[in-house]
């Protein structure tokens, strides 16, 4: 051997660029996303796997300090493709402004993951419900997730695309674990996603929403009154499916399914993610 340049690199210099794209499968490059209720738990998840797919992402919550530190933690990993805007859902301003914060930062918006939710007062008898309670949570999990469609499909609709997700949850198709005024909330949001889906399939914009079963965050910790650490440990009461319950990641892979092309023809479904619980003959278990 005589003449030769031998480059000792593992083929770093002849690797094609798109090839290692490819391999990455960044399944939301380029894309602009809002993640309401961003700041904790499956928003929390949701954003962290969105940028991790090259989505640009604007965290709307209301806990400033939560949402300021993972845009802060995110931010010196990813430069500036995370933004942190506070937003209340029951608040039109506050929507309206951070779906304008998204188009004027990052000149677009492909995903409104409408996810803010609150379980409320746990009493699920008629009796104990409270008229305060229910007006909350209606706020909340109903008229937040309206509003976040809304402006959303304000700024979709003349662009004739674009993604819609609401969380609603298990609590939309089987009863008995929740407050009345929580599963009626829920099952509010199943209707808004097949209303919608009729309404803006013309305008290229799918509309879907997830529904998860017990996931260990902090509303589920209250809602069961424990502490983290024992809500964490929880088990999966699905007859098909053995061990812990879902984590928020099983939920934010979801979202990154429905909200990326690879879901592209995937509009008005409720896609319960509970191990086949709510279809399990009991007789079965
Ligand atoms: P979480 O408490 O960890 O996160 C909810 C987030 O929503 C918090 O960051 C909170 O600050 C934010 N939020 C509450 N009210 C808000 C408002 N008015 N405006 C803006 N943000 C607000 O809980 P999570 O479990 O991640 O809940 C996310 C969604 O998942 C909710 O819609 C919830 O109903 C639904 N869900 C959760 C479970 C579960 O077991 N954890 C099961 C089914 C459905």
């Amino acid at each position: 051997v005589s003449g030769m340049n031998l480059v000792i690199d593992g083929g770093y210099s002849i690797t094609n660029p798109a090839f290692t794209m490819a391999i990455k499968n960044f399944m939301l490059q380029g894309k602009v996303a809002i993640v309401t209720g961003g700041a904790s738990g499956i928003g929390e998840s949701t954003v962290r796997l969105f940028t991790k797919h090259g989505a640009k992402v604007v965290i709307a919550d209301i806990q400033d300090e939560r949402g300021t530190s993972l845009c802060q933690e995110l931010l010196s990993q990813l430069g500036n493709d995370v933004i942190y805007v506070h937003c209340d859902v029951t608040i039109d301003f506050d929507v309206q402004n951070v779906v304008d914060a998204a188009v004027s930062k990052y000149g677009k918006l492909d995903i409104m993951f409408n996810n803010a939710g609150i379980s409320g007062d746990t009493d699920n008898t008629i009796l104990g419900s409270d008229i305060e309670n229910f007006k909350r949570v209606f706020d909340v999990n109903v008229l937040g997730m309206f509003l976040g469609a809304k402006h959303a499909a304000r700024v979709m609709i003349p662009e004739k695309s674009g993604v819609i997700l609401f969380t609603a949850s298990l609590a939309s198709v089987v009863a008995g674990d929740t407050s009345h005024a929580y599963a009626m909330s829920k099952h509010a949001v199943v209707g808004l996603t097949k209303n919608l889906c009729v309404e803006l399939g013309k305008y290229g914009i799918r509309v879907n929403c997830i529904s998860p079963y017990c996931v260990a965050t902090p509303l589920l910790a209250d809602a069961i009154g424990v502490r983290m650490e024992v809500v964490e440990e929880l088990a999966c009461a699905s007859a098909t499916l053995k061990g812990p319950i879902p984590t928020v990641e099983d939920m934010a892979e979801a979202a990154l399914y429905l909200g990326s092309n690879e879901g592209k023809y995937v509009s008005g479904v409720n896609l319960v993610i509970d191990g086949g619980y709510s279809i399990t003959n009991p007789a079965f278990t």
